[in-house]
């Protein structure tokens, strides 16, 4: 065992860590401390899209670095301005605020929300959320979160969020009608820790039409379906709207910690100075590794080949399952992928690691990929290959599903 593995280490003990070390990457392939190689079908849970040590993000690092790394938000930062610019104009939102995680950008979006509500005279203003869904670990975010083992032993939450089962109009239409207080709707295009759930297809847009109507903010959670993993841009481009307010993190710096709240409209100019902040947020460094890793997915239609490798897995997933009887769904937009057993199947992550794929487990029986945009497609054939006999002799060890 590694000495990173130690239990008594000086690290506090919030993770449960695979008994793993790796020492460097390359492409969608890393290697450990005793040079055993391993597939990466999970990009450090959907953040180095474009593989690990790519070499134009390895490159604006190093140049940046050896120029300006920060100098606070009191001054101008021409990187960071060139970032914004660069997002408003792929996504068509007006105003981008920079953290340095995914939490800090749903945090810029629920203050975003509850001052949008003071400023329109709502005391005590209330977010809908949703079952299932997960938005971070700090305390606005973990209260946000659909998930109890998120927010247990934290109590007391932060209040102001409503909860109603995801994918469900109705019940965000029963809210509208007996609640007067309500000012955002905060939801994932497609909720990815909670298992690769993609809603219907006219969700987004129903969302959309019940927020106009009440004058509410429809704030995407886009840290995961964003950056190209769902096939688009911006996994809303899959429907005919825009939000208010969406927020982006994982994958915008392939690894260098960024994240961001963009607003539009009404949302856009909600914060003012003194109302929000952050000390390293869009400092130089991290702007200049987000917009090497922009350039070079356009510079290599990375996003049409993360639909176009979505597609080609999930069929090959779904011909080379289609007779395990435990396989219930294969399902996934763009590098979203989803593939749900009928029984709980954690072991797989192990079973896995000890043949050289990284994958993870979401909700308990989902296999989650989130694999690299730049994964070749000998690298696919192999992931299927891999993949599928891992599946295949765990679900063989498992007694048959009761039929009826
Ligand atoms: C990962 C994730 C977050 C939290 O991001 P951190 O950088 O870990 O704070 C929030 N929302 C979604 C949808 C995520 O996938």
């Amino acid at each position: 065992m590694s000495e990173t593995m130690n239990k008594n280490n000086t690290i506090m003990n919030t993770y449960a860590r695979l008994p793993v070390t790796f020492s460097h990457g390359e492409g969608v392939w890393l290697w450990d401390e005793d040079g055993n190689k391993y597939l990466d079908a999970l990009s450090g849970i959907a953040v180095c899209g474009l593989g690990h040590a790519h070499p134009a993000v390895t490159a604006a690092v190093s140049t940046q670095a050896g120029k300006l790394v920060h100098t606070s938000n009191l001054y101008g930062i021409a990187v960071q301005q060139q970032l914004a610019d660069k997002l408003a104009a792929l996504s068509g939102m007006e105003k981008s605020f920079f953290g340095n995680s995914g939490a800090e950008a749903n945090e810029a979006a629920i203050k975003i929300a509850r001052l949008y509500g003071h400023n329109n005279d709502i005391a005590q203003p209330n977010i809908i959320v949703m079952e299932g869904s997960f938005h971070g670990r700090t305390m606005a975010t973990l209260s946000a979160t659909g998930n109890r083992k998120v927010q247990a032993g934290f109590e007391p939450l932060v209040q102001g969020f409503i909860r109603v089962p995801y994918n469900d109009i109705e019940a965000v239409k029963t809210v509208a009608k007996n609640t007067d207080n309500v000012v955002a709707i905060l939801v994932e295009p497609v909720q990815g820790e909670g298992g690769i759930n993609i809603p219907d297809t006219d969700y987004l847009n129903g969302l959309r039409e019940i927020c106009d109507e009440q004058n509410w903010l429809l704030m995407l959670d886009e840290i995961q379906t964003g950056m190209g993993r769902s096939g688009k841009w911006f996994a809303f481009e899959h429907s005919d709207i825009k939000p208010d307010v969406m927020t982006l993190a994982k994958a915008l710096g392939n690894g260098v910690p960024i994240g961001v709240c963009l607003a539009t409209g009404k949302a856009a100019n909600v914060l003012q100075p003194g109302n929000h902040g952050s000390t390293f947020g869009g400092n130089p460094l991290v702007s200049a590794a987000a917009l090497a890793v922009i350039d070079t997915m356009q510079e290599n239609d990375l996003v049409s080949r993360a639909a176009q490798l979505g597609t080609q897995l999930v069929e090959a997933f779904s011909a080379r399952l289609a007779n395990n009887e435990h396989v219930v769904d294969v399902r996934g937009l763009g590098l979203l992928i989803g593939i749900e057993l009928d029984t709980p199947c954690t072991e797989l992550v192990t079973a896995a690691l000890d043949n050289g794929l990284l994958i993870n487990v979401a909700a308990n029986n989902v296999v989650r990929l989130l694999p690299p945009l730049v994964l070749s497609d000998a690298e696919a054939t192999q992931l299927v290959d891999k993949l599928c006999t891992l599946i295949d002799s765990f679900t063989a060890s498992q007694p048959v599903a009761a039929q009826n």
